[in-house]
Parts: C-alpha cells; structure tokens; sequence
C-alpha cells in the first residue's frame, strides 16, 4: 500500500458533537463543593462567572453534545486538523514502531485552545455578556480568546502570567492586535495580586494566582464573565472534537494505537486526544495505554495528592476533586508556562486514580532534545509545552525497540513554538536548567495550601 504521510479528512467528514466522557466513566467523578458550606455547588453558584449553557456541559451526562453551527462554521476555517505519520522521526530513530501525530498548532492560536475558545467566547455571546476576563500562561490561551471575543463582539481582559509576560512578549502584541487589553500578573488591579506582592514584590506569578485576579473582576460586574483554557469538564469536552477525527484518520490509515500520549498542563489536550479513544477501551474492549506527560518541576499526576482542592490561588473557585499540589504551589519557571498549574482536571484525576491513565513527569532538557530531533525530522517547531509529549512519545518506541516488538504510537502535538524561541535560545546556550518539585516541597505547599473542613 501507498505510504500515507498526512491523513486529511474533509469537512463533511468533521464529527458534529462533543463527546462527553462521563456518560461512560466506570466511576462518575465526586460533585465540586461549595467552600462555604462543603454541598455540591449548584449551578447558581457557578452563575456569576460562566453562562448557564457552560454550565449545563460542565455537569452534564449527555453522551455526545452538538457542536452550534456558528462555532462548527469559525472551526471549519481550520479543522479537520491533520494527522501525520512520522516517517522521518521513525526513520531517523531506526525504530520498528509507528509514529502518529495530531497536529493542533495550524489554526490562527498556534494550539488546540482555539477549538474551546471559540465556543466559549460564543455561548457567553448568546447569554448577552459585554466583557470577558481570562488567565494566560505562555499566552496560547490568551490569543485564542482574544481572536474569539474579538470575532463575537466581546471585549476581553487577559492577566498573564508576569514570567511568561516578560519570556514572552510576541505574545502579549498578538493579543493587542487582537483587539484585548494584557495585564501582567500578580498585578495591582486586584486584592487577589495586591497580596501575593505584598509578600513577594518579585512573585514570577502562577496560573493560579491569575485566575484568582480575572475571577475578581468578573465579580465586580454582571455583564463580565470568566473563562478557563484546562481542567474544567466543558473544556475537556470541546477538545474532543481533536481524538474524534483522529478515531477516523487512524482508521483511514488502517492502524490503531497501542498508546495514546499527551502533554498535561490541566489536562485539556490530553483529553481531548484520548477521551475518544478511551471510550473505545471502555465499550469494545481496546487495550490502548494513555499517558499523560508533565514537568518534573510541576507533578501533580505523579507527585500531587488526590483531594478537595481550590482551582485558584486565593480561593475563589469551588473546591474540586483533583491530583494537586496545593492552591499555593508556585512551580518553578519553566518554559512550558502553559503546564505550569498546581491541579489536574477532575475527568482526568478520576480516570487516573481508576487506573486508566498512566502519568509519567519529565525534565525540561530531555524534552527540548525531543523537541529538536522533532524539529529536524519532521520539520514543525514544536511548543515547550508539547515537547513533553514528544519525548514520552519517544520513550515508547525506545522500549519497544529494546523489548523487539513494533508499536502503534499516537501523541498530540498540541501547538507550535514559534513564539518561544528563545526557550530554543536558552537551550542552545546550555542555560536550560532542569527542576524537580521534592516531595518535602510538596509536602510543605499542602500543609500551606489549606482547605475548609465540614
Ligand atoms: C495550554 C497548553 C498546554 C497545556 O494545557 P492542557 O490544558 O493540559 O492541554 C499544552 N500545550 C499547549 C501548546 C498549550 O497551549
């Protein structure tokens, strides 16, 4: 048979739903609490920030979720994604396994996080909200809500994290051109900012504390809403849209993978490409493994605790069932900033402490290695971010040459780096250090990250 380097599918052929994962989960996830009164937080509770439509998909059980017509028609201007086969990574490597990637960097965000921006900025434009705030890490999520908000007639306020900000400052203009207003953050604008530097003027910022400020301002105003890039269950459920077509292409391409492999910042493209997959497992017993890589400075997976935990720094978010660092964990500056959060998404938590997610934490030098030989191979720039998923990508076919068997390996490459080059720079020059959250450290950020007891 024809080698098949790119498997394209057209747009008739573009699922029309979501898939939502619970409605096949062996364990249905525990219900977030309410910090103030430890009951399952209602959607009332959740009103104030996010349209009741999210919501509705937040807490849903519906197995598959249609995708509105106005987001599949903005989709449409860059889905179905590609899906390629890498022949010349495997030919370099001299493995007997087969490569697969998912390629989400070539739409006008440079990541997946566009395939949830989009809907996001669209149900909050149905529900008559004027003004969204958001966090940004590297600023992937940031310019695919500026674009989104901006294409909805919404105006968007972005707190980017303050190290990313200043690592990454192509970023902050893409979002100025798209017409949203960037601050760094901790910033003065908030309580939430104003108290992180008090006691830390030089506080390089974290996820966490940026979505502590953007939750504050869309408090103060009914017509400003939030929105989060990861580890909400909605989110999770848009970027499903990314293992759904790849069902299809691996089908195309005659072969099924015997791993599926993604890296975890919150866990929204590692769901995305395996959730489908994982419900293949679930109903018609596949045997596929899924892992999700993340930083060693950051191992919530595979050194955080599963427990009630606030999704923000300052505890503003209902409390939810997680792996976790604890709320107050400052990760260590790494140049993947979008894998820089303390938690893991519920849908993902749950289905790890199930045992059907494996999760493995990697230092940022092996990673960016990946990233290179990817780069000279296959000819795509990868983002610090999906480097990880790269190099465990990487280790599979490694093991399999050493074990004598041939795998099928699939793995998301979940943007492009073009905005983080000098990440490649600091790379080069060999001041890329690595870091490793001690347990002592994580240890010591649990006892200081305290939650309500009832
Ligand atoms: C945000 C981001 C991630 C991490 O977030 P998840 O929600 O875990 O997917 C990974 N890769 C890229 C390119 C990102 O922008």
């Amino acid at each position: 048979m024809e080698k098949m380097r790119k498997i394209l599918l057209t747009e008739n052929e573009m699922p029309r739903q979501w898939y939502n994962i619970i409605a096949d989960m062996p364990n249905k996830p525990l219900p977030p609490l309410h910090p103030g009164t430890g009951k399952p937080v209602g959607p009332e509770d959740l009103a104030a920030i996010f349209p009741m439509e999210l919501i509705k998909q937040e807490v849903s059980a519906e197995r598959y979720i249609d995708i509105p017509e106005e987001v599949f028609d903005l989709y449409r201007t860059y889905r179905p994604s590609p899906l390629f086969r890498a022949y010349n990574l495997e030919k370099t490597l001299g493995t007997k396994s087969r490569i697969y990637y998912k390629y989400e960097g070539g739409n006008y965000s440079g990541s997946h996080k566009a395939n949830t921006a989009i809907p996001q900025a669209y149900y909050n434009k149905q529900e008559g909200v004027r003004r969204m705030t958001t966090e940004t890490g590297a600023g992937q999520w940031g310019s695919a809500m500026s674009f989104a908000c901006n294409h909805f007639g919404l105006e968007l306020l972005v707190f980017m994290v303050k190290v990313s900000f200043h690592q990454k400052p192509g970023r902050k203009l893409m979002m100025n051109t798209y017409n949203a207003k960037v601050v760094p953050s901790p910033s003065t604008m908030t309580a939430a900012g104003r108290k992180v530097l008090e006691t830390d003027p030089d506080s390089p910022g974290s996820l966490g504390i940026a979505i502590s400020e953007a939750i504050e301002i869309a408090l103060q105003d009914p017509y400003t809403k939030y929105s989060l890039g990861s580890v909400l269950n909605h989110v999770s459920l848009h970027q499903t849209i990314i293992g759904q077509e790849a069902l299809i292409q691996m089908e195309k391409a005659n072969a099924y993978p015997d791993v599926v492999i993604g890296c975890f910042g919150g866990g929204s493209n590692f769901s995305g490409i395996s959730f489908p997959f994982i419900r293949e497992n679930l109903v018609n017993g596949k045997k596929t493994r899924y892992v999700a890589v993340e930083p060693a400075s950051c191992p919530k997976l595979t050194k955080g605790k599963f427990t009630y935990d606030f999704g923000d720094q300052s505890g503003m978010t209902p409390l939810l069932p997680m792996y976790t660092l604890g709320h107050n964990f400052i990760p260590d500056k790494i140049h993947a900033g979008g894998l820089r959060y303390h938690g893991a998404g519920v849908l993902v938590s749950q289905l790890r402490k199930d045992g059907l997610v494996e999760a493995k934490s990697k230092f940022q030098r092996e990673c960016f290695e990946g990233a290179i030989l990817f780069a000279r191979t296959e000819g795509i720039l990868p983002a610090p971010e999906s480097s990880y998923a790269i190099a465990g990508a990487l280790d599979e076919a490694r093991r399999a040459d050493l074990e004598g068997v041939s795998k099928t390996i699939l793995f998301n490459l979940s943007g492009h780096g073009h905005f983080d080059i000098t990440a490649y720079e600091k790379y080069f020059e060999g001041n890329l250090p690595d870091h490793e959250a001690t347990a002592e450290e994580i240890d010591l950020s649990l006892a200081n990250s305290p939650v309500p007891t009832f």
